[in-house]
């Protein structure tokens, strides 16, 4: 599977927002849960684990939405409502933004879904691992490491 050039700048909807991402995402992921369903307005939302050192917002300055703290603060456009990515409390070492803002999607398949328990049942991800819940804390070392073996250049 192929890794994204870098470094890769998002927009949200309107434009008013921009990210760049300047690092290998650690994992990317699809989520079934309600909460995603609701606030992507689709059957499943896509993450991409971005190292905090390589995120930064570029243009724009994004607001909270979604549900909010205490385990998680989603970031949204300010005009368009976007919603761009998560950061994820007392875990600062990365940032969970959603690939479908870049231009170049062909790297973002999900590697892992989580909350399969909501799944909508016409949706069949190609996904390596799946989990109806989420993956225990002590899991996502070893996922980082056979996402990261999957996806090294040759
Ligand atoms: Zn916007
Ligand atoms: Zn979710």
């Amino acid at each position: 599977m192929s890794q994204p050039p870098l470094p890769q700048t998002g927009t949200c909807r309107c434009g008013a927002v921009e990210i760049e991402v300047s690092a290998q995402p650690l994992m990317t992921a699809a989520c079934h849960c309600r909460g995603c369903q609701k606030m992507s307005a689709s059957a499943f939302s896509l993450t991409a684990m971005i190292p905090s050192a390589g995120f930064k917002v570029t243009k724009g300055t994004p607001v909270k939405g979604g549900l909010q703290g205490p385990q998680l603060d989603h970031f949204c456009c300010p005009e368009c409502k976007s919603w761009m990515f998560t950061r994820i409390t007392g875990l600062p070492d990365f940032v969970n933004v959603r690939p479908t803002l870049f231009e170049d999607l062909s790297w973002a398949t999900p590697f892992i879904e989580t909350m399969t328990s909501a799944k909508l049942n016409w949706v069949n991800l190609p996904v390596e691992h799946s989990f109806d819940g989420f993956p225990p804390v002590e899991d996502y070392m070893a996922l980082i490491t056979a996402y990261s073996a999957a996806h090294t250049r040759a």
